[in-house]
């Protein structure tokens, strides 16, 4: 830029830099899901996953490379951790990924459900939820985007005072001590606390927390358990996503069958709870929930 002066150029150029995303590797699953690996700009690897659905896409991405939380059932977590996201590379996975869709197709619902505890690198989430919300943004609204937790409860209660955006936490156990086995965080903030924080966060109008339940074979998916978390959740506004447990190479842990799965469903539902199962896409490519790691083998 020629009409700028060369004492501003060099001032700005300490203030601020451009940079951006690279895409390493695109791969489309049979169901049309689509799984992005970004390579940053110190080498390190991110992946975001496009997910089709009826008439438009939904965009799950990454806030932190790999997951200190160490949760047993995840791989992104056994993958360990490299580092926070920055905000623009949080929000560079929407610019970029917007452009391997097919034309006039848009991202409707953008989910914090990729690689990383969005909770745990708070401060650079928040900035990139109001670059990705304002008007001289990207002009998302706040009821589009859902973060997802695993339950750090003071960052819920801060989340709740700083923004209005969809709460999603990943319960996964009906009592501490499945749940300490499960999520380490757990010892930390206990699922009474975490159930207190998300009784008093304010969520968009006329929308309820999802509490999403991974279904493990023979670890938290009984008729017992199912009773047990109607029984924990009285009185909690929310929707359940039933997930099937993905398995991934090496993983301790099975899928249940169809029907135990569906027996677990029923019982929420004879509570009168909203309880969807989420099969998840994109499995065929390990774009689907807990599968992201973030490097393709010889990349990590
Ligand atoms: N750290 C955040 C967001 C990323 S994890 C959180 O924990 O909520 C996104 C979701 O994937 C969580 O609900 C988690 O419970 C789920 N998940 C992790 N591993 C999984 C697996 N192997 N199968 C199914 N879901 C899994
Ligand atoms: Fe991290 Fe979420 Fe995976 Fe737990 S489930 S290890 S918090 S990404």
């Amino acid at each position: 830029m020629t009409n700028l002066s060369k004492d501003f150029k060099s001032k700005i150029s300490t203030l601020a830099r451009i940079s951006s995303l690279t895409i390493e590797k695109v791969q489309e699953s049979s169901d049309g899901t689509k799984k992005i690996l970004f390579k940053l700009e110190d080498g390190n690897f991110i992946e975001s996953v496009l997910i089709r659905e009826k008439n438009h896409w939904t965009l799950c991405i990454s806030t932190q490379a790999g997951c200190q939380m160490g949760c047993k059932f995840c791989l992104t977590g056994r993958y360990g951790f490299k580092r926070d996201l920055l905000p623009s590379e949080i929000v560079d996975q929407i610019t970029i990924s917007r452009f391997n869709m097919p034309e006039g197709n848009n991202i409707k619902n953008i989910v914090m459900m990729g690689m990383g505890e969005p909770l745990a690198n708070y401060k650079n989430t928040i900035k990139a939820i109001n670059i990705i919300t304002t008007n001289s943004g990207l002009e998302f609204s706040k009821r589009k985007i859902t973060v997802s937790t695993c339950g750090i409860v003071p960052m819920i209660e801060q989340l709740g005072r700083d923004t209005v955006v969809n709460l999603a936490v990943s319960l996964n156990a009906a009592n501490n001590e499945t749940r300490n086995y499960l999520m380490p965080i757990n010892r930390m903030y206990p699922i009474e606390k975490l159930i207190d924080a998300c009784r008093a966060y304010p969520m968009p109008k006329r929308r309820r927390i999802t509490f999403e339940y991974i279904l493990i074979e023979g670890v938290n998916d009984s008729p017992e358990d199912a009773e047990n978390l109607a029984r924990l959740m009285r009185g909690v506004l929310c929707k359940f996503n039933l997930i099937p447990f993905n398995e991934f190479p090496e993983s301790q842990f099975r899928t249940p069958s169809d029907e135990r799965i569906d027996a677990f469903r029923k019982i929420l539902i004879k509570h009168k709870y909203t309880a969807v199962i989420r099969k998840s896409k994109g499995r065929d490519i390990l774009a689907a929930c807990g599968q992201l790691r973030g490097a393709e083998k010889g990349h990590s």
